[in-house]
C-alpha cells in the first residue's frame, strides 16, 4: 500500500515537471523580445518616410489608420522582430508651427496603430519633427514612448541624440546611427537642448570605429536622411560620405528623404540604399509611389539584405509578388 501510494505521488511529481517545463517552454517560443529570444537569428526592416498628414490625414479622417496598412505590408512586419520607420512628422496635440515651407503635425493617438501593425521603432533624425517647434519635438518623442514604440536620433541633447542605439542583442548585438543630413529650415540646432542628431560624417565615422574596436562582432547599420528630393540617382559626395562610413566598419546604409527609389550599390559587399523611398506618403507621381522595405536578417555569423518593392496607391504600401 506504502510503496503504491508512493509510486503514484512519483508520478504525480513528474507530471507537475512536466507541465511546468511545458509552460516555461511556450513563453520562451511566444516571446518577440530581441533582447531575451532564443532564435539563432533576427529579423529586421526599415521602412521610408511615413506621412501622417496633408493627404494621408484626410485619409486617416475618413477610413482610419487601418486603411493605410494592406496585408501584404502587415504580413511582412508580422514576421519581423524589429521595423524601423521614418516618421516624417511630429506626433503632438502642440501646435507651435515654425516658419518654414511645409509644415506636419499627427495625432499622437494614431501611433498605436502604428505599433498594432507591426512597427517598433520611429526615426526622429529627419527635417520634419521640429515642424511644431522644440516643445513638440520633446512631446513627440515622449508620445512615442508612451505608445510602447522607441524613438531613434532624438535625446535632451546631442549627445544622447546621437548615441548608436542598441535595437537586438540575440544572437548578437545590432546598433543603430541615424542622424539628419539635410539643413532644417529656420531651426536653431543648439547642443544643449532637446534635438535630433545631426552628426557630422567624421563624426559618425569616429564612433563607428570605437564601437567597433569594443565589439568587433557587433553590428552597426546607418540610417541617414540625406540626398536630394524626387531624384533617382545619389550626389557624388554622398558616394564618398557611404564609403567612408563603410571604411569605418558600417555593416549596410539606409537612406530616405528624396521620396524615390534610388541606387543601390554593394560597396566591399556591404550595401548602400541611397534612398528607399517613401512608405506611407500621399505624393502620387509615379517617381514617388514606389519605396523598398530592406529586410535584414543577422545570425551569430551572418548578416543577409533582401529588398521588397511595393507601390504606393492612395497612401498605402502595397508589395506585388510575382
Ligand atoms: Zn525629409
Amino acid at each position: 500500500m506504502l510503496k503504491e501510494t508512493k509510486h503514484s505521488f512519483l508520478i504525480q511529481y513528474k507530471f507537475y515537471i512536466l507541465v511546468v517545463v511545458l509552460l516555461i517552454t511556450l513563453v520562451a517560443f511566444d516571446s518577440c523580445d530581441v533582447f531575451n529570444n532564443s532564435s539563432n537569428e533576427v529579423s529586421i526592416v526599415f521602412a521610408g518616410d511615413l506621412l501622417l498628414d496633408r493627404g494621408v490625414r484626410n485619409r486617416i479622417e475618413h477610413l482610419g489608420m487601418d486603411s493605410l496598412f494592406d496585408s501584404s505590408i502587415d504580413s511582412v512586419f508580422g514576421k519581423s522582430d524589429v521595423v524601423i520607420a521614418n516618421l516624417e512628422c511630429p506626433a503632438t496635440a502642440i501646435k507651435e508651427p515654425i516658419n518654414k515651407k511645409f509644415i506636419f503635425r499627427a495625432e499622437p493617438s494614431w501611433l498605436m496603430s502604428l505599433k498594432d501593425h507591426g512597427i517598433t521603432h520611429l526615426n526622429m533624425a529627419n527635417n520634419h519633427s521640429m515642424d511644431q517647434g522644440r516643445k513638440g519635438l520633446v512631446d513627440t518623442n515622449r508620445n512615442i514612448l508612451d505608445t510602447g514604440l522607441t524613438p531613434l536620433g532624438y535625446g535632451k541633447d546631442t549627445k544622447q541624440a546621437c548615441q548608436p542605439q542598441l535595437i537586438a542583442t540575440t544572437p548578437r548585438n545590432v546598433y543603430v546611427f541615424s542622424s539628419l543630413q539635410v539643413p532644417s529650415e529656420n531651426w536653431m540646432f543648439l547642443e544643449d537642448k532637446p534635438c535630433v542628431c545631426e552628426d557630422s560624417f567624421e563624426t559618425i565615422s569616429y564612433k563607428i570605429k570605437k564601437l567597433k574596436s569594443k565589439e568587433p562582432n557587433s553590428v552597426v547599420i546607418v540610417q541617414l536622411h540625406w540626398g536630394a528630393e524626387h531624384t533617382r540617382v545619389p550626389l557624388t559626395y554622398q558616394k564618398q560620405q557611404a564609403y567612408l562610413l563603410i571604411d569605418s566598419g558600417a555593416d549596410g546604409i539606409i537612406g530616405h528623404h528624396p521620396h524615390t527609389i534610388q541606387t543601390v550599390e554593394l560597396y566591399k559587399q556591404k550595401p548602400i540604399y541611397y534612398s528607399i523611398g517613401n512608405f506611407i506618403f500621399d505624393q502620387n507621381k509615379p517617381i514617388n509611389s514606389k519605396g523598398l522595405l530592406v529586410q535584414l536578417k543577422v545570425s551569430k555569423k551572418d548578416i543577409t539584405f533582401n529588398q521588397l518593392e511595393f507601390i504606393i496607391e492612395k497612401c498605402t504600401p502595397k508589395i506585388l509578388y510575382e
